[in-house]
């Protein structure tokens, strides 16, 4: 379950906090840690397919960082937060590594957007293709092709058939399903699961999700 997973190094709480839970609603899996010093760490023991860095942080820059993943011969795609907005620290930035910047304030969907971008090109090495039938999930696209025609869905439909094909045959129960759709704090609306699953019938097909009254949800495999 390594794919998309996600580090977040970024010492300001609030903006972490707020990056944190809108990445995880757009479905990635995302570890956020405040300092370089931790953010080396995580680097070496985790196994991330995607970083997303601050520059200015405690214990250990994020150009240091960055000087040290590239000196490392690590790949991932780095996406550079900066306050700064000098022509001098993005070049830097760009030239130690960084795959793409954003200036900081910057919107969280153009965030999201410059990270699936930076998914794609990166060929989703980490992700392998989900099939089922006649169903195909690229985790790393995020996209989803029947017959191998693309089929538009949500952020939240996404992920949740993403759950149910990474667990095909295992059941899932709406509570496992909500932790996965919605962040910390979020409000769950009581009915989503169900929602979501009815919308991904009508798109996918009326038989790709089993329901088991009062335990949850499966794909057969
Ligand atoms: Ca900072």
């Amino acid at each position: 379950m390594a794919d998309m997973r996600t580090l977040l190094v970024e010492d300001d709480p609030l903006l972490g906090d707020g990056i944190r839970a809108g990445l995880k609603q757009a479905g990635y899996a995302v570890d956020w840690v405040q300092d370089g010093s931790t953010a080396k760490l995580s680097l070496e023991s985790g196994d991330y397919s995607l970083m997303v860095l601050d520059l200015g942080l405690p214990k250990l820059s994020g150009m240091a960082i960055l000087n040290w993943l590239r000196g490392s011969g690590r790949t991932l795609p780095v996406l550079v937060l900066t306050a700064r907005d000098t022509v001098a620290d993005r070049v830097a930035g760009l030239d130690a590594g960084a795959d793409d910047y954003l200036i900081k304030p910057f919107d969280l969907d153009e965030l999201i957007a410059r990270l699936r971008a930076l998914s794609r090109r990166s060929g989703g090495l980490a992700s392998p293709l989900l099939m089922h039938g006649e169903i195909e999930l690229d985790p790393a696209a995020r996209q989803v092709r029947k017959n191998g025609q693309a089929v538009e869905l949500s952020a939240r439909e996404f992920t949740l058939l993403h759950e149910l094909m990474l667990h095909a045959g295992r059941v899932q129960s709406r509570e496992q399903l909500e932790e996965r759709l919605y962040g910390w704090g979020e409000e769950v609306e009581s009915n989503s699961v169900e929602v979501h699953v009815h919308h991904l019938r009508k798109k996918l097909g009326s038989d790709l999700i089993r329901t088991l009254r009062g335990v949850g949800y499966v794909i057969d495999k």
